[in-house]
């Protein structure tokens, strides 16, 4: 895009204008994959400055920071620099900056920590051992994560408790305490002057609940214009708070949505598609007007035709049709492995061959998994072929050891009664303050209902120990006292040499000892640069006020970012991430792998319709990235969780048309045993018709109860039950060995007669 003015509404086509244009009361945009919905937020955006609406009266929600700074740099194309202004951000993002303003109003400091998932699971661990209950009974994470999802659901400890439901479910769980560990970590956070993630969104709904007057109506009326993307991930709360602050009871209604139920992928963390449902709904009486785009601009017809047929799979869905008009383009490759190592070698070589083929850039590719544990395998062979690549989603920097201590460090200091921090470093590097001393802190704290912090002075220990607390507290005090006159980067520096963390790394000199002290200065480094920086930060300022660069507010930009953030233009390279986190973004060519049963679809939501129907969804979002190529494999054995497993073909693969995929290139350099394909592939051709729309698909058969038969057994004349199509008929079956196609007469369906490939099909003979 380069046009500035008015020409951009000439970048749109009729629909998306119109939802562009229309620019007061309520709009939603229920559109599929690649169909301009974010490009119909950033227009609007640049259309309400263009028209006189101040940028900082405009706020848009995102879900990653990466989102919300790609949207920036498109609508300062249209309008320059006033798009640094607008409040665009991620949720947590935008409301950890409200409560920083707001918190004291809900019993807060305004330097409250934020504690990562770390930290959660670390203070819920401590609880639970106080209360000396059996740690592998009450595991930190289920509980962390039951925690989180009452938090989401507005549950607070005392509705927990009261709740004679949720009681009975614990006691059958055999985790009869978790409501008091709930409320005694509460308590704790809110001790610590701590918020975790879910407060964010939780302490904000109450602060807005509880201030209507002196809060709620100050944003109300800052935030002229609401905008989300990828709604149909929002989950109650989050939406909650969006209504209230759209004025939903009042006049001005200027929100617009945009999403696509077939890609919510959110469910397991409490995202709803009912979420979309409920707003065309809520939003009727005031004149809400809905707009749905149906031309693809992303991707090529295979890809398109796939994706449509593949969804169709889906039980509930709003109806689309999403057509491009881009060509028919390429089929689709699939790539079949003897084992996930022979997995990641065909797919980098294939990335070489596009790579030179078609000269696509590294940063054209693309490697999609269903899990995180799945890039080593690929980083081996692209490494082998010398592609640069970059992994996301790993362990991000900001969690590696030497740089959390650091940054707990620098927590402290702004917020001494931060009680995760000061657990990781009253006693790092190694000062003399043994574990039964900072226990007796502990009960010294909890009997007083006091902060650990807060506790040392009452301790007064004597000795050894004793002489090395007051070097700690004075250490920290005088560096908070730095605080009012030095900037970040000078305090960190400082605090780095006096904790004497300098001196134990640079004690250390392996490889890795190095590595750790590179980090470190990588963090300084950071730091500096984040003083420096004239532009904002992520979420924007307002007016003229200068930008907020105390180390709190450092801190906070960190808290939230993910790995996802950093170093993003660090050169060109292949992108391999979980397909969780490639939502909303595309590439030329993309790789989804690993499509076997139990992976992808994953083991964990195999057992019902609505698990399959997510992971289906899943699927559909990882196949929608791919503008040109799109490639699927799979392994028939891998390492699995320490021994080798052997996995069918997932089920996904099936549910694609012969007639998007390549018959033979493909799947002949895939492997020797797969080249007799070549003959019957061709055969297939053309000769695989799928009913189009939903309606024509409705035969469902209850997964728990269907057991498919190995499918050499399949022979003509037997009746079979297939997953998606019911009962039918054999009538025949051809093909040469792993390669076999079946004629089936299907009894309830609209287009009864299938040729089904077999190695890829499920079908339970009856
Ligand atoms: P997703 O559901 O995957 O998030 P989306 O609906 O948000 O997709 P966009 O990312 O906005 O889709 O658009 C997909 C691609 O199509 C982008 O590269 C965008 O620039 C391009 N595009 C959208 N609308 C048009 C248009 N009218 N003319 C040309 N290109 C367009
Ligand atoms: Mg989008």
């Amino acid at each position: 895009m380069t046009t500035t003015g008015g020409s951009y509404l000439e970048q749109l086509n009729d629909v998306q204008r119109q939802a562009v244009t229309n620019t007061d009361g309520p709009v939603l945009v229920v559109a599929g994959p690649g169909s301009g919905k974010t490009r119909v937020l950033t227009f609007r955006i640049a259309h309400l400055i263009e028209k006189g609406t101040a940028p900082w009266e405009i706020l848009s929600l995102t879900f990653t920071n990466k989102a919300a700074r790609e949207m920036k740099e498109r609508i300062s194309k249209v309008v320059g620099s006033r798009a640094e202004r607008v409040w665009a951000g991620t949720f947590h993002s935008i409301f950890a900056r409200i409560l920083r303003v707001e918190a004291e109003k809900i019993g807060y400091p305004s330097n409250f920590t934020i504690y990562d998932s770390d930290d959660t699971k670390s203070l819920v661990s401590t609880i639970i051992k106080e209360m000396n209950l059996d740690k592998n009974v009450y595991n930190a994470n289920s509980i962390r994560s039951r925690i989180s999802s009452a938090k989401s659901n507005l549950i607070t400890p005392k509705l927990y408790a009261d709740n004679e439901e949720f009681r009975a479910q614990d006691r059958m769980a055999k985790v009869p305490h978790l409501a008091t560990i709930y409320q005694k970590y509460v308590m704790r956070c809110k001790r610590a002057g701590a918020m975790d993630f879910d407060d964010l969104l939780y302490r904000l709904f109450e602060l807005l609940q509880k201030n209507p007057d002196n809060v709620l109506e100050k944003y109300r009326k800052k935030f002229k214009y609401i905008l989300v993307d990828e709604f149909q991930d929002t989950n109650t709360l989050q939406y909650a708070i969006v209504r209230k602050l759209v004025n939903y009871e009042g006049s001005d209604r200027n929100i617009c949505v945009v999403g696509d139920d077939a890609q919510s992928i959110y469910a397991f963390r409490g995202a709803t598609i009912q979420n979309i449902l409920d707003f065309e709904e809520d939003f009727q009486k005031h004149g809400i007007k809905v707009f749905k785009l149906e031309q693809n601009y992303r991707s090529t017809d295979h890809i398109v035709q796939a994706a449509n047929e593949l969804i169709t799979y889906n039980a509930r869905q709003i109806p689309k049709r999403i057509w491009s008009d881009k060509g028919e383009g390429q089929r689709i490759r699939i790539i079949k492995a003897m084992t996930d190592s022979e997995e990641g070698k065909r797919v980098s070589d294939t990335i070489m061959e596009q790579k030179n083929r078609f000269h696509l850039s590294n940063s054209d590719i693309a490697i999609l998994y269903r899990t995180n544990s799945q890039s080593r395998i690929f980083e081996e062979h692209l490494r082998r072929l010398s592609i640069p690549y970059r992994v996301f989603g790993g362990l991000s920097f900001y969690q590696r050891k030497e740089v959390k201590d650091l940054i707990a460090y620098l927590r402290l200091i702004v917020n001494p009664r931060d009680e995760e921090a000061f657990r990781r470093v009253i006693n790092f590097p190694k000062r003399g303050i043994g574990n039964s001393t900072i226990e007796k802190i502990a009960n010294l704290a909890n009997s007083k209902g006091i902060s650990m912090w807060d506790a040392l002075p009452e301790f007064g220990a004597s000795g050894r120990s004793g002489k090395s607390i007051a070097d700690f507290v004075d250490m920290i005090t005088k560096s908070a006292k730095r605080a009012d006159t030095a900037n970040a980067y000078e305090l960190a520096i400082y605090i780095a040499k006096r904790s004497g963390l300098i001196d134990l790394l640079k004690s250390d000199t392996t490889v890795e000892g190095m590595g750790r002290l590179e980090n470190l200065n990588a963090l300084l480094d950071g730091i500096n640069a984040f003083v420096e920086e004239e532009a904002t930060d992520v979420i924007g300022t307002e007016g003229t006020a200068p930008p907020d660069k105390s180390l709190a507010s450092y801190l906070q930009n960190i808290a939230l970012l993910t790995d996802f953030d950093n170093n993003e233009n660090d050169g060109d390279h292949i992108t391999l991430m979980s397909v969780h986190s490639a939502k909303g973004l595309e590439f030329k060519s993309v790789f989804v792998v690993g499509l076997e049963e139990k992976l992808f679809p994953s083991y964990m939501s195999m057992d019902s319709i609505e698990g399959l129907d997510e992971e289906r969804r899943l699927f559909y979002v990882a196949v929608t990235r791919a503008e040109q190529f799109l490639t699927l494999s799979y392994a028939n054995a891998r390492y699995r969780y320490g021994s080798m497993r052997y996995n069918e073909p997932s089920r996904f693969l099936e549910e694609i048309p012969r007639q998007h995929v390549e018959s033979t290139a493909g799947v002949r350099s895939a492997s020797p045993e797969m080249s007799s394909m070549s003959n019957g592939g061709a055969r297939i051709q053309g000769n695989f018709s799928r009913p189009r729309s939903a309606e024509t698909s409705k035969v469902k058969v209850d997964p728990s109860t269907f057991k498919p038969s190995p499918h050499e057994s399949i022979e003509a004349g037997m009746r079979v039950l297939h997953l998606k199509f019911g009962e039918g008929k054999v009538i025949s079956v051809d093909g040469g060995k792993g390669n076999r196609v079946a004629t089936i007469h299907f009894k309830d369906v609209d287009n009864p007669q299938r040729r089904i490939m077999l190695k890829f099909a499920k079908l339970q003979i009856l």
